[in-house]
């Protein structure tokens, strides 16, 4: 049984649930326990304390701690990223990928905790001087999804313990294996007690529970758009300070000038990578009808050829989704567009393989339109929908036609349109020649719209969330 870490023990719930791998639902990965109520309200009481002394002591134990972790990571990256692909269904070469990459968020942040400068000024006044500088916030609820298990929790939980705080991690039920291991990382470090803590349970009961709670000082959520919606209403409940990255309904315009090999691999690793199950996929192709016949022919042979299978099997390209009510919402997107008038040009059945697994061949619909449901909620599954325009005015207004507001990418060679598009595009994230998922760890990530609230993450931004400044006015009188 795989305990929780809360008040630097490993401890057991009330009762626990079976971790299934989606490539094999034969293969039970483990029994992981479910905290109580009461185990949450304990874990939120030495998280008060241990942040105490954490925000005290001095910036190498930091520094330390967190570079520790991220070489640990990245040095154990290929056994972590086959546990992450095996209860997740990403390939393997994905989940060593997001591994490693959870690794160099640590990293990054070890090297910002040596970098917390502040500001000084003058008073207006006779005497005074004054010191703006940032302080931690206190303690956060860190609740993670399952797509990304490792890296949304990582660049979470580096920035917050860089910045002086305590963490109370919620993962996903789905992929509760990849926590225990970075918490048993985590463990090893030289942290308070109860500065670090993890607490599985159901979003429903111990995540609803985690973000009603006084007791916590912010939020991080990463996952859909209506949990998101609850998440903040009970923050708001007592001004707990929110980060929100919810879905989105990524835009990828293909321009009549565009390299047409470059746009159908920027297409396919966009829609496809992941098994369509990344808030950055492009699920709308926004195409330029002069081009338009060639790009789906080309796309539809590519997408044809991409192997779907286990994930720990050499040569799969896209794994299984990750659970059989995402593959039951994905089929009933396949034939809502079929029934919206949309036509299914290739995939988007399920397939049976040599394993029991939740296996669908990726899906690409053609003569589909914007105002689609297909085209305005995120499916988050292997289909993409080819909307075609008659020029980049009206590309760009399809892009920009959205509740949401990520990422967007152009693929074009035309200068002028690049660098229109890049200062136009109404999204957090723009892409020129790249494909709308795929980003660096340095500089900040986050959206418009529906897609996120609140201050921006990663990179030095990631400071607005985890501190709150502190302007200090300061009169040392006169020597005698
Ligand atoms: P959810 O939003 O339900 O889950 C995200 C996280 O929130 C999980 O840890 C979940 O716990 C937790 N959670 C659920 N309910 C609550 C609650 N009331 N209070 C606090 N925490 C809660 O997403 P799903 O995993 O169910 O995925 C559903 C859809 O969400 C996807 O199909 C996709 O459209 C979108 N999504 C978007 C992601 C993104 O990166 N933008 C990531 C994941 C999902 P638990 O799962 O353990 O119950």
């Amino acid at each position: 049984m795989n305990l929780n870490y809360i008040g630097g023990e490993w401890v057991a719930g009330n009762h626990s649930i079976d971790n299934i791998n989606p490539s094999d639902t034969r293969d039970v990965i483990g029994q992981f326990t479910q905290a109580t109520p009461e185990q949450l309200d304990s874990a939120l009481d030495c998280a008060r304390i241990a942040q105490r002394e954490w925000a005290q002591s001095g910036l190498e134990r930091r520094y330390n701690a967190l570079m520790a972790i991220g070489n640990e990571m990245m040095a154990r990256s290929a056994e972590l990223g086959e546990l992450l692909s095996r209860e997740e269904g990403k390939p393997k070469a994905e989940g060593k990928g997001e591994v490693y990459r959870a690794g160099q968020f640590f990293t990054y942040y070890a090297a910002e905790t040596l970098r917390q400068m502040g500001d000084t000024a003058d008073s207006v006044r006779d005497g005074i001087e004054i010191d703006v500088r940032r302080e931690a916030v206190g303690v956060v609820a860190i609740v993670s999804p399952w797509n990304f298990p490792t890296a949304t929790a990582s660049w979470k939980i580096a920035p917050a313990l860089a910045y002086g705080n305590a963490v109370i991690w919620k993962p996903a039920n789905a992929t509760p294996a990849s926590a225990v291991e970075l918490a048993k990382i985590i463990e090893k470090q030289d942290l308070p007690r109860g500065l670090f803590q993890l607490v599985m349970g159901s979003g429903s009961s111990i995540g609803q529970a985690l973000v009603e709670s006084p007791k916590i000082d912010a939020v991080s959520f990463t996952g859909s758009v209506p949990v998101g919606r609850s998440v903040a209403a009970a923050a708001v409940q007592n001004f707990t300070k929110i980060q929100l990255e919810m879905g989105s309904k990524n835009a990828l315009a293909v321009m009549d000038d565009a390299d047409l090999d470059l746009a159908v691999s920027l297409a396919l690793g966009g829609a496809f990578g992941g098994t369509g199950q990344k808030c950055t996929a492009s699920s709308r192709l926004v195409v330029h009808r002069s081009i338009h016949d060639q790009f789906v022919e080309r796309l539809v042979t590519a997408t044809d050829a991409m192997v779907v299978g286990h994930a720990l099997e050499a040569g799969t390209q896209i794994g299984p989704v990750v659970s059989a009510e995402q593959l039951q919402s994905n089929l009933e997107y396949a034939a809502l567009g079929q029934a919206e008038g949309a036509e299914l040009i290739t995939g988007g059945q399920q397939i049976e393989l040599a394993t029991p697994g939740y296996y669908m061949r990726p899906g690409l619909f053609i003569n589909s339109r914007n105002d689609m449901r297909i085209n305005r909620e995120e499916m988050f599954a292997p289909l993409a929908a080819v909307i075609a325009v008659d020029s980049y005015d009206e590309a760009l207004h399809v892009v920009n036609d959205t509740e949401f507001g990520l990422t967007s990418g152009i693929v074009t060679q035309n200068l002028a349109r690049a660098n229109h598009f890049r200062r136009n595009a109404r999204t957090g994230c723009v892409m020129v020649n790249l494909a709308t998922a795929g980003t660096d760890y340095h500089v900040p990530f986050g959206g418009r719209g529906n897609s996120s609230y609140g201050p921006r993450e990663q990179g030095s931004y990631a400071a607005e969330f985890y501190t709150t400044v502190k302007t200090a006015y300061i009169a040392c009188g006169t020597p005698s």
